[in-house]
């Protein structure tokens, strides 16, 4: 497939890089794989394009990602197969993603008709002082394999409808689906050059694309690493940032913890998307009254979970996207079982079978997890949870804190005084209490420390790809 630029499918290099089935590594497409002509061309298109979208009425704008949202939903079968293939995810929730990624920009499309300026009253005569919001320009969304089209949404339904145009970056693991979505943007009718999408590997356009001097700003969601060495290079020119970093995300049960709500909460948001998910339950700390219970109740329903193609839509986890992210979480359960702890389930690399050719790694629990080890300090990305016993609550809130990420916390504790307090004083920029809801489109989502820069979604996300500016006006 080629890129879409400027409302046209092209690829300026001749080089390919193949998309691959990660089930059984057959090959599903070849896909650009771009160079400096391509940077080029997305980027003097989308820059071409702002001259004429950051003047359209935004009633007009809002529309238009009505019908862009429209278009999605007509295609979230084809699109979330195509997701369901390259990703291996089951293809409900393949399909489901792309719904969802529709009533983001609905709701994007709503708030953006309530934004607002304002004019300060400093009660001079002959004088009023303007406080307005513009566009920022050309936006750069840089995305992961897991959720390609979510992420892309974040970013893509904010910066459009508030007069950005952009440049797609989609993952080289994963970008049939952003390619597929690309032919949304011509079926609702936007102008060429609003929206583009170029394919290749990060570190080979990655630096191109964010020094680019026509370039305003870049949002990225990704791996730590990554999102250093780009705002890095972002810094270099002054770039605005987003950044969606990676996470280790804890859980806290106190001892009246409701272990019927806590245990499918935290399986289900342990191993969603075979735990290839930014904000999944890494680690677990529970009370010593409970943990023998807890551990009993999260063995049973973890077994219960069944692996496959996720093609097929009859398994709860697909393989993982590639050898990389297996082998980091692989080596997790190795550290731990080195370092004394229990493999309550799993722990294994499936095979044989339809299991033979893909990165199938059953859902693991990893009970008397301490500190040292990886699993309770290192994003694992993969289907395995660290479980460890508390029996002084500050001392559990202290070890939830020690990581480097901040991205999302979970506490469960029937006394809403005590959740409230705890959840006050976790360092995270989500924290559930008492359940594991899926996050709102109209609240921001963001990380502290080094899981990110900014908020996506809610008010803030509209507000990220705007420049205040303040007139002064004397008559
Ligand atoms: P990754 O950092 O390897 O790649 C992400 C994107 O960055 C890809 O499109 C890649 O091509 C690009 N890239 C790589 N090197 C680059 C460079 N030098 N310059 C510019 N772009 C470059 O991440 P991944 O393996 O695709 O995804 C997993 C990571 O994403 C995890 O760390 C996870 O926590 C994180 N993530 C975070 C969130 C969040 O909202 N905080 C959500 C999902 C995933």
């Amino acid at each position: 497939m080629k890129n879409y630029i400027n409302g046209e499918w092209i690829a300026f290099s001749q080089e390919e890089m193949d998309v691959l089935n990660p089930v059984d590594g057959s090959l599903l497409d070849s896909v650009c794989r771009s160079g400096l002509e391509d940077v080029n061309a997305a980027v003097n298109a989308a820059t071409k394009a702002f001259e004429t979208w950051k003047k359209t009425p935004m009633q007009e704008r809002v529309q238009l990602q009505k019908k862009l949202a429209a278009s999605m939903r007509k295609h979230s079968a084809s699109i979330g197969r195509q997701l369901s293939l390259e990703l291996g995810r089951p293809l409900t929730a393949c399909i489901h993603e792309i719904n969802r990624s529709a009533e983001l920009l609905e709701y994007y499309a709503e708030e953006a008709l309530r934004m607002k300026g304002y004019f300060p009253l400093t009660n001079v005569e002959g004088e009023k002082v303007l406080v307005t919001r513009e566009p920022l320009g050309v936006v750069v969304s840089i995305t992961p394999f897991n959720y390609p089209i979510t992420l892309l949404t974040f970013k893509m339904g904010a910066a459009l409808v508030m007069g950005c145009t952009m440049v797609s970056k989609p993952s080289e693991d994963t970008p049939l689906s952003t390619l597929a979505l690309a032919a949304c943007f011509e079926e609702a009718g936007y102008p060429a050059g609003v929206f583009n999408v170029i394919t290749g590997y990060g570190r080979e356009i990655g630096d191109a694309l964010v020094s680019h001097p026509k370039v305003a700003k870049i949002a990225f969601t990704g791996g730590t690493s990554t999102g250093a060495h780009i705002a890095g290079v972002a810094a270099r020119t002054h770039k605005r940032i987003t950044l969606e970093l990676g996470g280790q995300s804890p859980a806290i049960l106190c001892e009246d913890a409701d272990l019927d709500t806590a245990v499918p909460a935290i399986v289900k948001h342990g191993f969603a998307n075979t735990g290839q998910f930014c904000y999944r339950v890494n680690r677990v700390y529970v009370h010593e009254s409970l943990y023998e219970q807890f551990c009993k109740k999260m063995k049973e329903a973890t077994e219960k979970l069944t692996l496959g193609a996720g093609i097929e839509d009859t398994c709860d986890l697909g393989p993982m996207v590639n050898e990389k992210i297996f082998a980091n979480a692989f080596q997790q359960i190795e550290d731990a079982q080195s370092k004394g702890a229990r493999i309550l389930t799993g722990g294994k690399r499936r095979t044989g079978g339809i299991f033979e050719k893909g990165f199938f790694l059953e859902p693991t629990l990893i009970a008397e997890s301490s500190s040292e080890m990886k699993i309770m300090r290192e994003e694992t990305f993969g289907p395995v949870i660290g479980l460890a016993s508390f029996t002084d609550e500050t001392a559990a809130i202290q070890e939830a804190n020690a990581s480097q990420y901040g991205l999302a916390a979970y506490v469960f504790s029937h006394n809403i005084g005590r959740g409230l307090r705890i959840a006050e004083q976790l360092q995270a920029g989500s924290v559930w209490v008492n359940n594991i809801q899926r996050s709102y489109h109209s609240v921001p989502f963001g990380g502290m420390k080094q899981s990110g820069i900014g908020r996506e979604k809610g008010i803030h996300g509209l507000e990220a790809y705007t420049e205040l500016k303040t007139i002064y006006l004397n008559y």
